[in-house]
């Protein structure tokens, strides 16, 4: 017996071209008791070993997408997904690990948010570990910081500076918490964008009767997005801490980010495949369907979109991640709760989010490696490696080495497939590709040995993904 409760087959996969952060050669993986035991030319085998044949494919290690929101409560919202039907799509999209959101409810201890979130995390399919948003900034806090960082193994911490009333937080308590995280080896997310001034822009927008989701894009300018980030990064730097900028979309923020690394500040950051493939061009058409992109921040004009990729070739990003916040189109069959439809009338009341989390590695090889000249490493380390390193999971995930986790991806990179939210597995109703079709697909999917996505097949289960303790929080 292993991890999971399940009898664990030893597995061979013969014949594939490995590819790793670093290297890439035609080798024979050995899969024994869901770790990596051997690597070798031409492993000979006796019987009982099942054997799988990746002939023509890429041996990738299991993808890892830190930002997701699966069964979140935000306002009168919750997403549509579940642990088990995100983290099955996630599968079927090559992730083999997902650090979610959890989050500590105001007034209680982000001890009992955790909790909370164990229990919605219960049905996971593949691993899972657990950031905490951070609500209340006060000394029982802070002290249940420590203790999610040494006991819990929740060692990264999300700050909000968007939101008013709802999320955010003031500079004073973003220091506070920052002193914490640097004290103890944690890393500090921060959303950075500027919620008051955001908020001032929303309200004149909805009294002068602006009601259509573009002007979701149009109340949070990329200024703003990069005064935020600026901010951020000389408060961490003031407190002695790494910082990660999630979600980064805009030009603004990006520079202040290359700023801080030319200065050898530990600051990292993401961004998402919407970012990378759409623009604000989406929020021109015609009704409610605009609604769809309502994420934040926003999508950006081409001009940024462009300055994403540089980024991502002049290592400004480390990191490709979702934001897998998936808000179903329609008010059926889930219901209100879970739709756009909240906002038909008032852009404001639109749920901020979108779906991903099955996409984002074809498209980061569609759009990196096969349009952008992104190394096969690159495309690994910013959807795997970067990430297990940042978050305190390497060299467990994140690799292809003895002795890791046996999650690998067998990925054929010449198959044109074309995206379409009828045939995805998560419970949203669309998808922001739509049509897009890409050469480079998922083949098969393995989560510590065990073969979980064979073509269209699902052979997982709900349950079968692990809580990971995470260690301390690397660096890059
Ligand atoms: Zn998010």
């Amino acid at each position: 017996m292993a991890e999971g409760g399940v009898q664990m087959a030893t597995v061979l996969i013969r014949h594939g071209r490995i590819v790793t952060a670093v290297d890439e050669y035609q080798a024979d993986i050995l899969i024994e008791d869901g770790h990596i035991r051997t690597i070798g030319k031409d492993l000979v085998v006796g019987d009982g070993v099942e054997v799988h044949d990746a002939s023509g494919l890429l041996v990738l290690p299991g993808g890892i997408d830190v930002h997701t929101h699966l069964d979140w409560e935000f306002g009168v919202a919750r997403t549509a997904d579940t642990f088990g039907t995100g983290t099955r799509a996630a599968a079927f999209g090559g992730t083999t690990t997902v650090i979610d959101f959890s989050n500590q409810t105001r007034g209680e201890s982000p001890l009992a948010g955790l909790e909370d979130w164990h229990r919605r995390a219960a049905s996971a399919c593949v691993d899972v570990g657990a950031h905490m948003i951070l609500l209340d900034v006060n000394q029982q806090s802070l002290a249940d910081m420590q203790t999610l960082i040494r006991r819990e193994g929740v060692t990264s911490f999300k700050l909000f500076m968007a939101y008013p009333g709802v999320l955010m937080l003031d500079d004073g308590s973003l220091f506070k918490a920052m002193r914490i995280a640097a004290g103890h080896g944690a890393m500090i997310c921060i959303h950075a964008e500027n919620g008051q001034v955001i908020q001032v822009l929303v309200e004149e927008a909805v009294a002068a009767g602006h009601g259509a989701p573009k002007y979701h894009s149009e109340t949070r300018p990329s200024l703003l997005e990069g005064e935020a980030t600026h901010r951020a990064i000389k408060l961490a730097e003031l407190a002695k801490t790494p910082l990660y900028v999630v979600h980064l979309s805009a030009r603004e923020a990006l520079a202040a980010v290359a700023e801080a690394r030319a200065h050898d500040l530990p600051v990292y950051a993401e961004t998402c495949p919407h970012y990378l493939f759409l623009t604000n061009a989406e929020y021109e058409r015609p009704g409610f369907e605009s609604a769809k992109y309502v994420m934040t921040p926003p999508l950006r004009d081409l001009s940024h979109q462009q300055a994403l990729w540089r980024g991502l070739r002049t290592n400004a990003l480390q990191v490709i991640s979702t934001d897998h916040c998936p808000f179903c189109f329609n008010e059926q069959p889930l219901g209100l709760k879970f739709s756009k439809q909240q906002g038909q009338s008032d852009f404001s009341k639109i749920p901020n989010g979108a779906p991903g989390i099955e996409t984002r590695v074809p498209l980061v090889y569609e759009g990196g490696v096969r349009r952008h000249g992104m190394s096969l490493q690159r495309f690994v380390a910013v959807t795997a490696t970067n990430p297990a390193k940042l978050f305190g999971l390497f060299p467990r995930k994140g690799t292809i080495a003895v002795g890791s986790d046996g999650d690998i991806v067998l990925f054929d990179p010449n198959e044109p497939w074309t995206i379409r939210a009828s045939e995805h597995h998560s419970r949203v109703d669309y998808s922001l590709f739509e049509g897009q079709t890409l050469t480079g697909r998922v083949k098969k999917v393995f989560l510590r040995g065990q073969c979980i996505v064979d073509g269209k097949d699902w052979r997982g289960r709900e349950g079968m993904g692990v809580f990971l303790k995470r260690g301390e929080c690397g660096t890059l």
